[in-house]
């Protein structure tokens, strides 16, 4: 065995830290004890739709993950990752033959859910699942902040910048949808080349990604934000924006810079136009993926007592990690014992050891889709 090919109990540990950060970040700014339904539509939460309760062609329905672990346990369940603006719907009319065990008095349906492909388990504009059996293409998982369904990478229309965990995107039907956001995406977002097959087989995933740099955009942009107490109200930034020429593609989906939500414009007539979209999430920074991870990682650390056992390692796809999260507390005494098996007889463990472990574990938990890429 040579040295690169063990890890010691150690790094397992170090490693079972990190992957532990970027668990919590996932689920634990939704309660894990608690179903959410009092406190109604949650502004953002994870959820789940179970195939055991619901079957095809019956209506979608989510469930908190409070929900998840009491009343579905051991059941099929999709993970569909955090959704906003969402009320459990557990035990309700949509489910003929179960009730929930821990808010069982609710209101018949959730008249304000929004449900979507991703309840019956299919994503992307290819409605597939996820992971999907017949594609053997690596590719990452999206999520779109407006519809909020999860596209492959290569379904997108556009290239993937290299950045895209720190990018919110919205894909091109969402962007054709609001016709207002291709004015800000002309200035706010960078250009990316759009992919042809050509420049797909010649570059690959990492070809060309330019920005648009134009010397006048930046004072429009800024200009709301400079504004001193007193002075009478500036111009709309979208019409100022909308004089200023580009020649920005406006197909495929656009991926924003990580404040481009503080340059909307806010005044009156464009808080209207959100408004009737149905986007006024826009204007709120709260709303983020990125802000729900960021509570999740504050409410951890003051509940703090990590156990270093967690999880281990790396080399574990999204779907092992989810997987393993989720059974974390049934599963936490045997990988304990299984570790301590090593410990005890003065052995390394080795990744194959870990994995095989992981795979039989895995074996016996209920299926997990994957929630995508962070
Ligand atoms: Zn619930
Ligand atoms: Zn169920
Ligand atoms: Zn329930
Ligand atoms: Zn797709
Ligand atoms: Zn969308
Ligand atoms: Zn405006």
């Amino acid at each position: 065995m040579c040295e690169e090919q063990t890890v010691s109990l150690l790094d397992v540990l170090k490693e079972d830290e990190e992957l532990e950060e970027e668990a919590s970040a996932v689920l634990a700014g939704s309660d894990s004890d608690h179903c959410s339904y009092p406190q109604g539509y949650v502004q953002r939460q994870a959820l789940y739709s179970c195939h055991t309760c619901i079957s095809n062609g019956s209506e979608a329905a989510g469930v908190c993950l409070a929900c998840s672990y009491k009343c579905h346990e051991g059941h099929d369940l999709f993970e569909l990752y955090t959704k906003r603006n969402f009320r459990c719907d557990c035990g309700n009319t949509k489910f003929k033959d179960l009730q929930c065990k821990l808010v069982p008095d609710k209101d018949e349906v959730n008249t304000s859910n929004k449900y979507s492909h991703n309840f019956s388990g299919l994503y992307c504009t290819c409605r597939r699942p996820y992971p999907d059996p017949e594609d053997q293409v690596e590719d990452e998982m999206i999520q779109c902040v407006v519809c909020e369904d999860w596209f492959h990478g290569r379904h997108l229309g556009s290239l993937v910048p290299d950045c895209v965990g720190s990018q919110e995107m919205i894909c091109e039907s969402c962007m054709n949808q609001n016709p207002f956001l291709w004015i800000y995406a002309d200035h706010l977002a960078a250009a990316v080349d759009h992919v042809t097959q050509d420049a797909k087989d010649v570059e690959g995933r990492g070809g060309h990604v330019g920005i648009y740099l134009p010397d006048n955009r930046t004072d429009v942009i800024e200009s709301t934000s400079k504004r001193v107490r007193g002075e009478p109200e500036p111009n709309c930034r979208l019409e100022e924006l909308q004089k200023i020429s580009q020649n920005r593609t406006r197909t495929g989906a656009v991926f924003w810079p990580s404040t481009w939500r503080s340059k909307l414009c806010c005044c009156s007539s464009c808080q209207e136009r959100l408004s009737e979209a149905q986007l006024n999430f826009l204007f709120d920074e709260l709303d983020t993926v990125q802000a729900y991870e960021r509570r999740g990682q504050n409410k951890d650390q003051n509940q703090g007592g990590h156990d270093p056992l967690m999880l281990a390692l790396d080399n574990l796809n999204r779907v092992q990690q989810l997987e393993i999260i989720h059974g974390y507390n049934d599963m936490k005494s045997e990988l304990k014992d299984f570790l301590q098996g090593f410990v005890a007889e003065g052995k390394v463990v080795t990744p194959d050891d870990i994995r095989q472990f992981f795979e039989q574990q895995q074996s016996r938990k209920r299926r997990r889709v994957d929630a995508g890429p962070f």
